[in-house]
């Protein structure tokens, strides 16, 4: 009786230690790739690296220590367009593209840009544990999407497949693996009196537990060093006790403790950066110290980065707004692009609701976006523009849309008389 007691006392150890094994491996069982996982997404990425500007000077690489995350702040389009192509700099001059190896889209879709045994220019001024300009030194991939909007998880199960592969051929380990808001930095500004991080908040919203990647630095070693100082908000986010990294919803707007420098890191004052004030008035970063004054930006500010394309797009009147080329459509609804109440007017003549939309980089250029609105009510010969609308039928603010699929706010109308039955109205909410 008693050896059978310890024999199944034994018995009972072995068990538990075996199951506390398992348990142990689950996380990595569940989130790590199988090796045909990993062809099938080899094979799955797309080669566009024939996109390449001709004029990009090609420049092996001598190590590859790092793999360096960004968000790209654009859409797909237009981020394909300038990291192949290349981009006008605030200096007047532009750069020759090739300013990352991969891409990877909101839905998960991976773009080879570049060779891995080539240099991309995509770290820009940057320092790691006392090494300098990490552009030598890393492979760079890029996350179609915002630092202040979440990452999708088929970019995160993509990126995840990546690092898998580019760790296994350069042997690297998860502590290489780092954000560009991790090692970018910059020379002293009005902000910081000497060198210092937050140049760059570049994929400050990655979630590496999502992206199958284990323990990494809890500390920076160059603040460490007291090569740089800190930038207080990305030291939260990166080593904090609490992790903020969740926090992505903070988003780009201006409140106290999100700041310019916060959203815009380096380029809070470029005229690629776009500040769209509550009352309506749009400033770019060059104009913000003469018109408003660093200190005096109004909370509820929303701050859009890299419009290359100019301010004109920016401006749009009334509660009608466009995708422009280069835009998308959270830089026009935010985090309420997948709202019940954001309404989307399609080129094709649909008409989609927010809460339809799964991913705002699917909607094409020149789609038509209403924000807080409720319906459609349906105009027929029974129930008059005045029967929905009410007093306000012609105010600018309620919405029409034309069975000619004509999109017009009610002050446009001339004769409300002759809308055609079938017309839709659109009523603001509050
Ligand atoms: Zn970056």
């Amino acid at each position: 009786m008693n050896g059978c007691t310890k024999f199944d006392y034994y018995r009972f150890i072995l068990v538990l230690s075996l199951f506390s094994i398992l348990f142990s491996h689950l996380p990595s069982i569940s989130t790590a790739a199988t090796r045909t996982d990993l062809q099938k997404f080899q094979r799955s990425i797309i080669d566009y690296r024939w996109q390449l500007n001709p004029k990009f000077k090609k420049i092996k690489r001598a190590k590859t220590s790092y793999i360096i995350v960004h968000t790209s702040e654009l859409g797909l389009n237009m981020t394909l367009k300038v990291i192949s192509k290349g981009k006008r700099l605030s200096s007047g001059g532009r750069t020759h593209g090739g300013h990352t190896h991969y891409v990877i889209a909101r839905d998960g879709r991976t773009y080879r840009m570049l060779d891995n045994t080539i240099q991309a220019d995509h770290a820009g001024r940057s320092m790691w544990n006392g090494e300098t300009d990490l552009s030598r030194i890393s492979i760079g991939i890029e996350l179609v999407g915002y630092h202040y909007s979440p990452i999708t998880m088929h970019q995160y199960r993509s990126i995840g497949a990546l690092i898998d592969i580019l760790q296994g051929v350069y042997g690297l380990g998860d502590r290489a693996v780092l954000t560009h808001s991790q090692v970018a930095y910059g020379f002293p500004n009005r902000w910081f009196k000497k060198n210092h991080r937050g140049r760059k908040r570049c994929a400050k919203n990655f979630i590496r537990a999502n992206a199958g990647l284990g323990p990494t630095w809890t500390y920076d070693p160059d603040v460490n060093a007291r090569r740089l100082a800190a930038d207080p908000q990305l030291a939260e986010v990166f080593y904090g006790r609490r992790k903020l990294q969740a926090k992505a919803g903070e988003a780009n707007i201006i409140s106290k403790s999100n700041t310019a420098w916060s959203i815009a890191g380096e380029d809070y004052d470029r005229r690629t950066t776009v500040y769209k004030l509550p009352n309506g008035h749009i400033y770019t970063g060059d104009r913000i110290s003469d018109k408003i004054g660093w200190g005096r930006i109004p909370p509820k500010t929303i701050v859009l980065l890299n419009q290359d394309t100019g301010i004109e797009l920016t401006r749009d009147v009334g509660p009608i707004k466009t995708i422009p080329v280069g835009r998308t459509a959270w830089s026009l609804a935010g985090n309420a692009y997948n709202r019940k109440t954001t309404i989307y007017f399609l080129p094709s003549g649909r008409i989609k609701y927010g809460s339809m939309i799964s991913n705002w980089d699917d909607l094409p250029v020149k789609t038509k976006i209403i924000i807080g609105y409720r319906g459609p009510f349906k105009i027929h010969k029974d129930r008059t523009a005045y029967r929905i609308a009410g007093v306000k039928y012609r105010d600018r603010k309620t919405i029409y849309f034309l069975p000619t699929q004509k999109l017009l706010a009610g002050n446009n109308i001339k004769n409300f008389n002759r809308l055609p039955s079938g017309t839709l109205v659109f009523l603001p909410i509050s």
